[in-house]
């Protein structure tokens, strides 16, 4: 009851228009500057400098949060181009992250396929790869489709898959014989109906089993948690079965355990922080914490620390 209050609450933040001007114009000191890159590439870049110099990678994600025709997803798409630009000028240890939502997925797929080509085009001249975000689960079916299509033709390019999806299993076992590059997340959208697992120990135990199916299939894993278990988990089960690190990464957000994201980095892993770029940072923030109330003590807990 209260998780669906606070639920309700941050996603009238999240569309609130007023607010949505205001935190335009005051800026990121609000609290998102904690959470995301920048609102311009060269903010972003900064941020992104002062990560490689703790030997942490990071995935820039091309925030795009209202695309309603072909011009705002054409505007993504150049935002998205230009961070790969910039991680080639500046030699950045980065990668590319979006969702096919912001570069026209709602507009059919015609739109968002000439779009993601024209992105992996320019991210595979400058050796940059892209992740595609997963989104909710009525676009599940339609994200791997497009992904499926891409991978035919592009192998810079990878998908998110949530463990928190009943169909998640059965994607995994389809997908792998396009020897996927997936981050596994666990799941960041509450859906209704019954096609999500609701409890937290067992959509962790699944987790697990995807790392390891995807891992033991011999393709390159990103594991993105904060979860100490879970990360205790995938080093053991690499050590187990002799998986070099070179066929996995960490990954976690930005803002959200800097010290074990160094630690990580440091013990020879590779960490890759996903750094939000865009002016729609505002919206992001606020539909990060609608999406998993649960996520808001983390989030301030994180902010008082800093
Ligand atoms: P949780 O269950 O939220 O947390 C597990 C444990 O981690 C906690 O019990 C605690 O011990 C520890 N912990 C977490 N945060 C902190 C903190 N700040 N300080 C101390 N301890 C902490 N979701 C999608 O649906 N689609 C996507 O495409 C997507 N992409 C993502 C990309 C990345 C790189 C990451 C990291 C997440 C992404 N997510 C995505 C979000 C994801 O689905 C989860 O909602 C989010 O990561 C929280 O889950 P968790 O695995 O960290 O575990």
């Amino acid at each position: 009851m209260v998780e669906e209050t606070m639920r309700a609450f941050f996603t009238f933040l999240a569309k609130n228009k007023p607010l949505i001007k205001t935190a335009n114009k005051v800026g990121m000191e609000l609290g998102g500057s904690s959470f995301v890159g920048g609102e311009t590439i060269d903010e972003t870049v900064e941020q992104v400098k002062k990560f490689n110099e703790d030997g942490i990678y990071v995935t820039i994600d091309c925030l795009g949060e209202f695309i309603h025709d072909s011009s705002d997803a054409e505007e993504i798409t150049k935002q998205c181009i230009e961070a790969i630009h910039a991680i080639n000028e500046h030699e950045l240890k980065g990668q590319v992250s979006l969702k096919l939502f912001s570069v026209g997925l709602e507009l059919g797929e015609e739109t968002v396929l000439k779009n993601m080509k024209r992105i992996l085009e320019e991210a595979k001249q400058f050796d940059v790869f892209v992740t595609i975000n997963m989104e909710e689960y009525k676009n599940c079916g339609k994200i791997i489709d497009v992904f499926k299509k891409l991978r035919a033709e592009y192998d810079n390019v990878g998908i998110a898959l949530q463990a928190n999806l009943y169909r998640t299993e059965t994607d995994v076992e389809k997908l792998n014989e396009f020897s996927p590059v997936i981050r596994f997340v666990k799941g960041a959208y509450k859906e209704s109906g019954d096609v999500d697992i609701d409890d937290k120990d067992t959509v962790d135990e699944n987790y697990k089993k995807l790392v390891k199916t995807h891992l033991l299939n011999g393709n390159y894993t990103q594991v993105a948690t904060h979860d100490d278990d879970i990360i205790q988990y995938v080093k053991n089960l690499v050590k187990k079965h002799d998986i070099p690190n070179d066929q996995f990464e960490f990954q976690m957000l930005q803002g959200m355990r800097d010290e074990r994201q160094k630690e990580l980095a440091k013990e020879g892993y590779k960490m890759v922080v996903y750094v939000p770029y865009g002016k729609d940072w505002y919206t992001y923030f606020m539909k990060r914490l609608a999406e998993r109330p649960a996520n808001i003590g983390f989030t301030l807990k994180s902010m008082v620390r800093r």
